[in-house]
């Protein structure tokens, strides 16, 4: 089968490789069909490493993916051949305190699809996986739209941590895919109460987009003090930010833009290893600082929620390329190129 290797630091080649055969009787054999470019994934490209998570090359990355049932192992009664699925990428061990504890996203010897190291990724024709990896969608629903469940989960499981109340003033640092994937998870989880939610982007695309996707306000820090825009309308101060940059200046704004009792949560990869915060600030409001570790439970309702147009995933969407062009597709994401937000690898498509 064909397989985009990341080779080297901005290098990916396709090659061929042999195919992956079913290990076990409750695993699938999978036809992958889309892969989103993720943040991660961006890391993994540009610097090859996230933190003490370091690329031994070559390796295949990629893990927001779906694709078609080809084989399934014997034991496996709830999935049958030809059915298109959304794949979480977690692989739980089932078996340690935090699995027992229903905490399968910070599961101590966790493996994860496209993780240097754990679990060869998506970025290939085929991959095997554990069924209970893997979630039927129904016929409606793109490979595109099965493959941006999973970063959609991860919003879903952000927003649930946040424990949104009615009326609650919500700012989203960060209009990537992820922020903008908050965005929509808080307007579905807010639909019929009075609430806003401010979104700020360094890429004038992402705020449109921002606002096409029912933000309230969206500004760009380079054009306008973004921070001041949102004090004046919100002079109390916000109840939630969600931090989805990734960087000490929103880190740093997200604290200063809450009200006393309000929450941060770090949704972004940190580009650095060390965050700082300022003490007396967080102790003076006793400001909450919540992390987000993947996601937990959220597959199946994010499923739910994009199949049944409570959230439009398409819009985020902007750009697909055949699995031959996956260096085009990272080049594009690390370099927020095009005014791009996801873009997707196609790999069944022949360039
Ligand atoms: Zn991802
Ligand atoms: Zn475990």
């Amino acid at each position: 089968m064909k397989a985009a290797f990341l080779t080297g630091i901005r290098e990916i080649e396709t090659r061929d490789t042999p195919e992956p055969t079913l290990r076990g009787p409750k695993d699938v054999m999978v036809r992958i069909e889309s892969v989103g470019v993720c943040g991660s994934d961006i890391h993994y490209y540009t610097e090859g490493r996230i933190g003490s998570q370091i690329v031994r090359f070559p390796e295949i990355i990629g893990h927001e993916c779906s694709g078609i049932l080809t084989a399934v192992g014997s034991s496996v009664r709830e999935l049958r051949i030809g059915q298109r699925v959304a794949i979480d990428p977690l692989l739980a061990c089932g078996e340690c305190d935090q699995c027992l504890a229903g905490r399968q996203n910070t599961c101590r010897r966790q493996r994860f699809l496209g993780c240097p190291g754990q679990a060869t990724g998506a970025l290939a024709e085929y991959v095997v996986m554990p069924a209970r990896c893997c979630y039927p969608v129904p016929e409606s629903m793109s490979a595109a739209q099965a493959a941006m469940v999973e970063p959609f989960a991860v919003a879903l499981h952000s927003v649930r941590l946040a424990s949104l109340n009615p009326g609650a003033k919500i700012a989203v640092l960060g209009g990537g895919p992820i922020g903008l994937s908050v965005l929509l998870a808080c307007r579905a989880a807010l639909k019929d109460v009075i609430w806003r939610v401010y979104v700020t982007d360094l890429i004038d695309e992402r705020v449109q987009a921002a606002r096409q996707c029912g933000a309230d306000w969206a500004g760009n820090p380079l054009h306008e003090d973004t921070k001041a825009a949102i004090e004046e309308r919100e002079p109390l101060g916000l109840d939630v930010v969600f931090e989805c940059a990734g960087k000490q200046e929103t880190l740093d704004q997200g604290t200063e833009l809450l009200k006393p009792g309000g929450a941060l949560l770090i949704v972004g990869i940190p580009e650095l290893d060390r965050i700082s915060f300022d003490p007396h600030l967080l102790r003076r409001h006793e400001l909450e600082v919540k992390n987000v570790r993947r996601q937990n439970d959220c597959v199946r309702p994010a499923i739910e929620m994009i199949s049944s147009d409570a959230v439009n995933v398409d819009r985020l969407v902007t750009h697909r390329f055949p699995l031959a062009e996956a260096n085009r597709a990272f080049d594009l994401v690390a370099s927020y190129g095009d005014g791009v937000i996801k873009a997707i690898i196609e790999t069944t498509v022949d360039t």
